[in-house]
């Protein structure tokens, strides 16, 4: 089953093969809370599905909220200015718009940049999950928002994955207001391609019918995910 087949998630694995019957269980999550990693190209509907599941009750961060944090610590606007010269630090804040011209512009500049940013971004997960896990009353879900959960090997850090696919062409309208052709056309260049992800994720939608129709993927993927339940590990954490 293929998400543009039925419009619905389809779990991998061994709970793939079941996923005709009406009742398959997806397999239970081994943290305290179960944590989902959602991720997708550029303009496929993450931030949206985000702000989505946080109405659900999830508790939800976003990478691309963090790298703004990060670029405000002084060790890491040092170091990247140390890389990239002045420019990109003028007036004492970063120039994102500098920096994405630079790193768009280059692939080693920009694989520079992610190997910079991304342990950075995994622990801040890490420790705003351990935050969740101590609050009271704990949400139900946690779910960050990870572009890059395949590429940077950070999909093991989650108890299910969540890929969002839309065509180029939707993607492309959906961010004409946001970004020029040509830099939208870099952005979409060095994705992985979405059918490796697929193939990775628990749960896969294609983005295309609509906000109410990706709200109510949300919905059941949440009800599966929260039937699932915990391993002895995640209940006893
Ligand atoms: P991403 O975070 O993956 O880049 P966004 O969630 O920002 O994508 O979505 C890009 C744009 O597309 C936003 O303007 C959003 O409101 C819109 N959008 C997302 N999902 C849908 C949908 N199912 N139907 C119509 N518009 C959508």
């Amino acid at each position: 089953m293929t998400p543009s087949e039925s419009g619905r998630g389809a779990p991998r694995g061994a709970a793939a093969a079941e996923s005709a019957a009406p009742s398959f269980v997806m397999n239970p999550h081994t943290h305290a809370i179960p944590r989902l990693g959602l991720t997708g190209g550029i303009g496929s509907g993450k931030s949206t599905a985000l702000a989505y599941l946080s109405e659900m009750g999830a508790a939800v961060i976003s990478s691309d909220a963090i790298v703004h944090e990060l670029y405000e610590q002084p060790e890491i606007a040092a170091a990247i200015s140390g890389h990239f010269g002045p420019d990109v630090t003028g007036q004492g804040a970063m120039d994102r718009a500098a920096l994405a011209r630079i790193v768009f512009a280059d692939d080693a500049e920009l694989a520079w940049l992610e190997a910079l940013l991304h342990p950075h971004v995994r622990r801040r997960i890490e420790e705003w999950a351990a935050v969740q896990e101590r609050a009271d009353p704990q949400p139900a879900l946690l779910a960050a928002e990870v572009p890059l959960l395949f590429e940077t090997d950070a999909a093991a850090d989650f108890d299910y994955t969540l890929v969002l696919t839309a065509p180029v062409g939707t993607r492309r309208r959906r961010l004409a207001s946001k970004f020029t052709a040509s830099d939208l056309a870099r952005r979409l260049a060095r994705q992985m391609p979405e059918a490796e992800k697929i193939a990775r994720s628990d749960f896969a939608f294609e983005n295309v019918g609509g906000r109410r129709a990706l709200r109510d993927f949300l919905g059941e993927t949440v009800a599966r995910i929260l039937a699932a339940g915990a391993t002895d590990a995640g209940a006893r954490a």
